[in-house]
């Protein structure tokens, strides 16, 4: 009934209106990138809401990111109005959060319980290896962590993982996981696999609740059905009440407790799958028919994203990877310009490049910066391109890298008020003990740990009763007490939370300590904790009734790609990601960076030929977000772990039909040229605009004039070759530290 005529149905194609309006059966949609599958999901909801008179909080639509599942939330407002507030548009872990705050005493958590992120989970696993004395040579804590990661991710719990064991590796793998889990349990955790997992369990275990959100759940709908994995699907299984899959003589297993199986429909590309790293297995999208005997399955095969320059090159791409199904993705817009080609001597000269395009696009083409995206293969990469545009007054902004939440001193200040929320985080608490120092040192703290494991208390008790535990210095004591009394205080106070996260600071001295240490450094480190502060007023204006543990499960669920600038246009600066965070945007400008083999498609990937079908699909999303424009660049020279690394380039790039690419410098230059390049001092006016140049030999004394800063003495050179950094008194202009490598500097 794609006739069916309705506002909501206006701007979608045939297809698309059929997927909005279809009824009953579940439903697939697959389709390459741009093609509206996430469009159709929003006015699949406002058509729900507003048509079939379904009910807000019977809307379950599951999305990949926080950022993605505002955005849908946002449309559906725009689309009905804000009658959606009910409906839950999250993703799935928090969906699951949700659900297991309100069942946690079930399972045997508080309802304020712990969510440990991967760092956290990774220095409770180095505990743990620790106490179990392992060999971190023989068993790296880290590689264990994600062995554990995904184990859960399989839904393998540690008495499976147990029988299952051969090897002697394996058996201590899943006694480290054991133990691991005892001590999560222990600090009232879960890590981040397990909010999926124990959900599973919880429906699996609870009927009745396994019920009550399937009479709840009318309608589910998931966003990038392609990277679920199989955690991820049972969950979608347990909560539309369907039956486990299908049994080997081919029949299906009753379940679903009498409730009616909800509606669902799931959208996804297997050709933008790309956290198999995670677990995620395309199988799910591949075999959703058979998994769902009376699905229906639609295709969208218009693209109304990009070019059709873009798109052929997507589609001449991806169209070498072996296992997949042909699409023919076409789009009306037109050619467009061809993509841009560019070979760099280095990756400064890669970073100078894109600032100057840029530039000129401002001036040419009224392209605003925050219509452009800059895409590398691996967060490091990030470094170049923020120095160059910093140097060159670009405003721009990362996505992921070093993120907010992971900088020392954030999670310092969310470690404190982790643990006066839940005083059983070990991990949190053992975090912050003697930070800033006060006296607790490593002994000392052993000590309590042992004396608290052999009162089989947790270790906060174990401080509780220090005086107990035998051999603990007087002075060790004195400051146990101290570090107790100070929390049992904070505890006590009646605080707002910006206010109690002031007094934190103020009362462990953490921030007198960074006011006056005098390393620069420090100064950005409080920077940080104010922006953290101020992050916990927005809290609190948001959400007036929000307490202490909303606050902390809030900040632990930012994914990646909410630190997008809001607004339309970005708020007008440059935006810098990872190709796997670039999933589901789209961007006038797009600049896909380091193609190189052994950058990208990376290092680990090549003569590996799953892997670097898995690398084949990312630059297909790469590709993919563009709109007008595309740019695709790679450097002869790389510096990789401090040393030249001459990567040939990307055989993605051979991959791209030639009459579609432009090139703006000799696509055959070769590692050996620019590196002769180097050698041959070249004339400083071309320093700065990107052409070869070699690094000027510098010692202390030297005279020399900076492009910008203008004649200098070098104070100091540490360093060689790319990773040199140089001190050069600018007199009047103060002294900076500037990497040799790129600096705009003369020797005179
Ligand atoms: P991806 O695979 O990258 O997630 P997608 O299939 O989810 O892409 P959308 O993001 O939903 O695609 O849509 C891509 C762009 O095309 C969006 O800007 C969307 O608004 C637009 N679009 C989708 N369908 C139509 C249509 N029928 N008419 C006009 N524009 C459309
Ligand atoms: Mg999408």
């Amino acid at each position: 009934n794609p006739a069916v005529d309705h506002p909501l149905l206006d701007g979608l194609n045939p297809q698309q209106r059929d997927a909005v309006v279809h009824e009953g059966s579940p439903l697939l949609i697959v389709a390459g990138a741009g093609s509206g599958k996430t469009r159709v999901l929003t006015h699949r909801i406002a058509y729900l809401l507003s048509e079939r008179h379904v009910q807000p909080q019977e809307v379950l639509a599951i999305t990949f990111t926080n950022k993605a599942a505002k955005e849908m939330k946002e449309r559906v407002d725009r689309l009905i109005g804000p009658r959606s507030r009910a409906m839950w548009v999250m993703t799935f872990h928090s969906a699951c959060v949700r659900i297991l705050r309100r069942e946690a005493k079930r399972l045997g958590f508080s309802s304020s319980f712990s969510i440990y992120d991967q760092a956290d989970s990774q220095r409770l696993m180095a505990m743990v290896c620790r106490e179990l004395e392992l060999d971190p040579k023989r068993y790296p804590p880290r590689s264990f962590s994600a062995q554990v990661s995904n184990l859960k991710n399989e839904l393998i719990d540690y008495d499976t993982a147990k029988d299952k064991a051969q090897t002697h590796l394996e058996r201590t793998l899943a006694q480290a996981y054991a133990t691991y889990q005892r001590r999560l349990t222990e600090a009232d955790a879960m890590d981040f696999d397990d909010l999926i997992m124990l959900t599973v369990t919880l429906f699996q275990l609870f009927p009745d609740v396994a019920e009550h959100y399937r009479r709840r759940f009318r309608h589910v709908m998931v966003d990038e059905y392609q990277d679920t994995n199989h955690a991820q699907y049972m969950l979608i299984r347990e909560l539309v009440g369907l039956p486990e899959r299908l049994t080997v003589d081919g029949e299906p297993v009753a379940e679903g407790g009498g409730v009616e199986p909800a509606e669902l429909c799931v959208v996804g590309d297997a050709d933008q799958s790309i956290y198999a790293f995670r677990g995620a297995t395309i199988r799910n999208i591949l075999e959703f028919e058979r998994d769902y005997p009376q699905a229906r399955t639609i295709l969208l095969e218009q693209n109304y994203r990009s070019t059709q320059t873009i798109l052929s090159a997507a589609n001449a791409v991806i169209s070498r990877n072996e296992s997949r199904k042909p699409k023919n993705l076409w789009s009306d817009q037109g050619a467009g310009p061809k993509i841009i080609g560019y070979v760099a001597d280095n990756e400064h000269d890669e970073a100078m490049f894109v600032a100057q395009e840029v530039d000129r696009l401002a001036d040419d083409e009224d392209v605003t910066p925050g219509q452009v995206a800059v895409f590398y293969r691996t967060n490091a990469a990030s470094r170049v391109f923020e120095e160059i545009f910093i140097r060159t007054g670009l405003p721009y902004k990362v996505v992921g890298g070093v993120r907010f939440y992971e900088r020392r001193e954030v999670r310092d200040l969310l470690a404190y008020l982790r643990v006066l929320a839940n005083p059983n985080d070990t991990v949190s608490l053992r975090r912050v003990i003697n930070v800033p120092k006060r006296g607790i040192g490593e002994r000392a703290e052993a000590m309590v740990e042992a004396f608290a494991t052999r009162e089989r208390v947790s270790f906060w008790e174990g401080l509780r009763r220090a005086e107990e535990a035998p051999g603990l210095a007087t002075r060790s004591l004195n400051a146990i007490k101290e570090f107790v009394a100070l929390l049992e205080d904070l505890r006590g106070k009646e605080l707002k939370l910006s206010e109690l996260a002031e007094e934190v600071l103020a009362s462990t001295g953490y921030r007198t300590e960074l006011e006056t240490s005098g390393d620069p450094q420090d100064e950005s480190r409080l920077e940080n904790l104010n922006e953290l502060i101020s992050v916990a007023q927005e809290f609190e204006e948001a959400n007036p009734e929000g307490t202490l543990v909303d606050f902390l499960e809030q900040v632990s669920l930012v994914a990646d790609a909410d630190q997008i600038p809001e607004g339309e246009d970005h708020q007008g600066v440059v935006t810098l990601m990872t190709l796997h965070t670039a999933k589901g945007l789209e961007f006038p400008v797009v600049f896909l960076t380091g193609l190189e083999d052994g950058v990208f498609p990376h290092m680990r990937s090549l003569g590996e030929p799953r892997e670097l079908e898995e690398e084949r699909r990312l630059a297909y999303v790469g590709i993919t977000r563009a709109q007008q424009r595309l740019y695709v660049s790679r450097a002869a020279v790389r510096s990789s772990w401090g040393s030249p690394a001459f990567n040939p380039a990307s055989r993605f790039l051979a991959e791209v039909p030639s009459d579609l690419l432009d090139w703006r410098s000799d696509p055959q230059k070769s590692a050996w040229t620019a590196a002769t390049v180097r050698e041959t001092r070249a004339p400083a006016a071309t320093s700065s605009r990107g052409g070869g140049r070699s690094i000027p030999n510098l010692s202390p004394g030297d005279r020399v004039t900076h492009d910008a800063f203008g004649l200098g003495t070098v104070v100091t050179v540490e360093g060689v070759a790319e990773k040199a950094k140089v001190k050069i008194d600018f007199g009047s202009g103060g002294e900076k530290t500037l990497l040799l490598a790129y600096a705009p500097i003369e020797k005179l």
